[in-house]
């Protein structure tokens, strides 16, 4: 505690309180800061190398106000279906910045494509390859349509939890296959594979394995060039950058992500100087501007463990819950009605769920919660609601707020009981029939 004044007053983002914000859109719900989006993104365009491209990749948090402030700070799009493909095009990225990927493209998925006019289509397989190029064939005009091919690396990534290359994965297509293309690359009538794409994982924490993933993945790219003589024109190297959830996790050093990065990148340029260098991130550009809000309902005791039941969980915040994760670990939570007062309590926090996995927290260090308080689960601006079982329960999607220029914007309605229901067909069911 600062001072007994500071003790009484409650979290505000950007002047507006929560509690504010709250009052209008109801609980539980997501609150995104525009300016922390946009600082992020511009921070990060500050430390890279020059000529270094950044793509959202829209799978970490799909709503598309959150698209719309990172295109206007610079970024362009990556994509893995047509809904996202849509929603990057209606927040203003020019087709000329997205890239579509993914390991199960269908032919709708691959027409839209060329409709849009994307920079690039990351073909995750040779039969995908063929079936873009016989597409594009059949599709109006002459220009060439581009394509990268994502390659499963044979070397290992450094320091991911998620490791990608090296192994037997359903992304990409091998280097070693990929190496012995050349005959497929000449029966392509309309496509011209004009580079690659290599993802090595996702929460990289520490700049030197990020720095090596890269090099590496250049090197692999300009030798699988080489020897498929091919002229490079876009190496995308994945980014996988992380934020720093829990405890024992410090953010990722920027300037030394800088220094190391210089270096590889510059030299690469020299040698490639029309090549365009394309790092596509998600939890890196929104993780840290997102707080989930979820207001206590009950407040009980069971042998000894104090618990808060609040109204929001796992069914919009899988991430924060950890389900899948072998220990539990607790996202930072914040008491947003009394964020300077002592945290002198511990109280695992549960929500609404029929489930004993539905904990948001566990035995964390809170001031005192009382039945209608409002906490803040922060860093839940990447893998919410999207990758959440938002169904689950029926309790369905979780209203979305945006910050911006000092106010607050629903940026998505909250799900209702008649939203789920009006999916649904009641069958006339025939009395005479057994079942
Ligand atoms: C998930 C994914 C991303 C985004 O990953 P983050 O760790 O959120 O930055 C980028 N590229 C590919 C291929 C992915 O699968």
């Amino acid at each position: 505690m600062h001072s007994g004044e500071s003790a009484s007053v409650e979290a505000e983002i950007q002047g507006i309180p929560y509690a504010a914000i709250a009052e209008e859109c109801g609980t539980p719900f997501f609150v995104y800061d525009a300016h922390v989006l946009s600082t992020t993104l511009r921070e990060l365009r500050d430390v890279l190398p020059v000529g270094v491209d950044v793509l959202y990749s829209l799978k970490a948090n799909p709503n598309i106000s959150v698209c719309a402030v990172l295109h206007r700070a610079g970024a362009g799009a990556e994509v893995s279906s047509v809904a996202e493909l849509t929603t990057a095009l209606r927040a203003g990225v020019d087709p000329g910045d997205i890239v579509f990927l993914g390991p199960g493209k269908t032919c709708a998925d691959l027409a839209a494509c060329l409709e849009a006019g994307i920079h690039a289509v990351v073909c995750e397989s040779f039969a995908e390859l063929r079936l873009l190029d016989r597409i594009a064939a059949g599709h109006g005009g002459t220009a060439p349509v581009r394509a990268l091919l994502r390659v499963n690396p044979a070397f290992p990534s450094k320091g991911s939890g998620l490791a990608m290359g090296g192994k037997p994965r359903q992304f990409g297509i091998d280097e070693e296959q990929v190496r012995a293309c050349r005959p497929l690359l000449d029966t392509l009538r309309r496509v011209e594979v004009v580079g690659f794409h290599a993802y090595m994982g996702t929460r990289f924490l520490h700049h030197e394995d990020i720095v090596a993933n890269t090099e590496n993945i250049l090197a692999m790219a300009e030798s699988l060039a080489a020897d498929l003589r091919i002229r490079l024109d876009t190496v995308d190297f994945g980014g996988g950058l992380g934020v720093a959830y829990f405890e024992n996790e410090e953010d990722l050093d920027a300037g030394a992500l800088e220094k190391g990065l210089t270096g590889p990148v510059t030299e690469f340029r020299e040698r490639h100087p029309g090549c365009r260098l394309i790092m596509e991130l998600g939890r890196y550009l929104t993780a840290r501007a997102g707080t989930y809000v979820t207001r206590a309902l009950y407040v009980k005791e069971s042998s000894g463990e104090s618990f808060v039941v609040a109204d929001g969980g796992t069914h919009h915040h899988m991430a924060a819950v950890g389900i899948g994760s072998f220990v539990k670990r607790n996202f930072p939570v914040r008491h947003l009605g009394r964020p300077h007062a002592l945290a002198d309590r511990t109280y695992t926090v549960t929500g609404p769920l029929c489930t004993p996995n539905d904990t948001v927290v566990k035995r964390a260090a809170l001031p005192e919660v009382v039945p209608g308080d409002l906490l803040g689960v922060e860093r839940s601006g990447a893998y919410g609601p999207t990758a959440s079982p938002g169904l689950f329960l029926s309790h369905g999607y979780p209203a979305e707020v945006l910050v911006h220029g000092g106010r607050a914007h629903l940026v998505r309605d909250r799900d209702t009981p008649e939203d789920l229901l009006a999916r649904q067909h009641l069958v006339g069911l025939d009395p005479s029939a057994a079942g």
